[in-house]
């Protein structure tokens, strides 16, 4: 059976981006007779809220997105999140890092930041060989010794959507390419002891996703996912990337620029159809 999920972050009220993220996954579960989970990502105590989180279930109930048993909430599962830690540290793979706070906002903050072609600094390694404890610090995967580990060249996705330059179909990803395109990224943050990207890669195998259905401003990062789900042995699930939302002046909407939600579209009176049409006129 096909399983997706819409995965928000409450760290803000949910946009025209999401409901059209939200739409587009229901649409490819109903077509499929599959199931669709919500996911609450809050592993972030600094920026989510619960305010947020209950108005992420007010505003996809008034959207009639409807989701399969109860949802899950990461800040609920650190202790997950730690024992799949535990076992690629066992494997030799992770090491402590207590280089700058700009390191870690970045490699942490960003998620949806495209790396393809973008002058983004790779993690020059300053922390690889110091054997500093594991215990109290930022945890960065070795990636180098994760290559080694795996004993390929390269790894492989199943694209059924679209990517930001229209990558579609079998993705054949360069283990060398993704050492120097991502390098030893963070997958513990000293505070919450997870990451983004190990937090997603763990919850995607433990709630059996077998289609992810995303923006595609994540198609650049979901290598770092699959190295992830090999170096753990899930299975790698399709992904189905799907464009963005955009503003009059073809901007990405964002929480944090301010762009206008749902729940302010609702009070103003607007409609569901009026958001739907919106929607079918602002995709991108
Ligand atoms: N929580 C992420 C967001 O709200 C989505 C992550 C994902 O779908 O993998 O942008």
């Amino acid at each position: 059976m096909l399983i997706s999920r819409f995965a928000p972050s409450p760290t803000g009220l949910l946009h025209l981006g999401h409901a059209y993220s939200a739409f587009l996954t229901q649409n490819l579960v109903e077509n499929n007779s599959g199931s669709l989970l919500l996911r609450i990502e809050d592993i972030d105590k600094t920026r989510c809220t619960s305010d947020f989180e209950k108005q992420i279930y007010r505003d996809l109930k008034w959207l009639g997105i409807h989701w399969n048993d109860t949802p899950i909430r990461q800040s609920d599962r650190l202790s997950c999140y730690s024992y799949y830690l535990k076992k690629l540290a066992k494997k030799g793979l992770t090491y402590g890092c207590d280089c700058t706070r700009s390191d870690i906002k970045r490699a942490l903050s960003a998620p949806n930041t495209p790396r393809k072609n973008s002058n983004t600094t790779v993690y020059p390694g300053t922390c690889r060989e110091k054997n500093l404890s594991l215990d109290n610090q930022n945890i960065r995967l070795n990636i180098v010794k994760s290559i080694a580990y795996l004993k390929k060249n390269t790894l492989n996705f199943c694209e059924e959507g679209t990517g930001p330059n229209g990558e579609s179909g079998t993705q054949v990803v360069s283990l060398d390419s993704l050492a120097k395109n991502y390098g030893d990224f963070i997958i513990a943050r000293r505070d919450i002891n997870t990451s983004y990207h190990l937090s997603v890669t763990v919850d995607d195998a433990c709630q059996k996703i077998t289609h992810v259905s995303r923006g595609n401003d994540l198609f650049y990062i979901t290598p770092m996912h699959i190295l992830l789900q090999k170096l753990l042995d899930f299975n790698t699930p399709k992904y189905v990337h799907h464009p963005l939302i955009t503003d009059g002046h073809g901007h990405k909407l964002s929480k944090s620029k301010g762009s206008e939600s749902i729940l302010n579209f609702r009070e103003s009176g607007k409609d569901l159809e009026t958001i739907k049409s919106m929607l079918v006129c602002n995709s991108n």
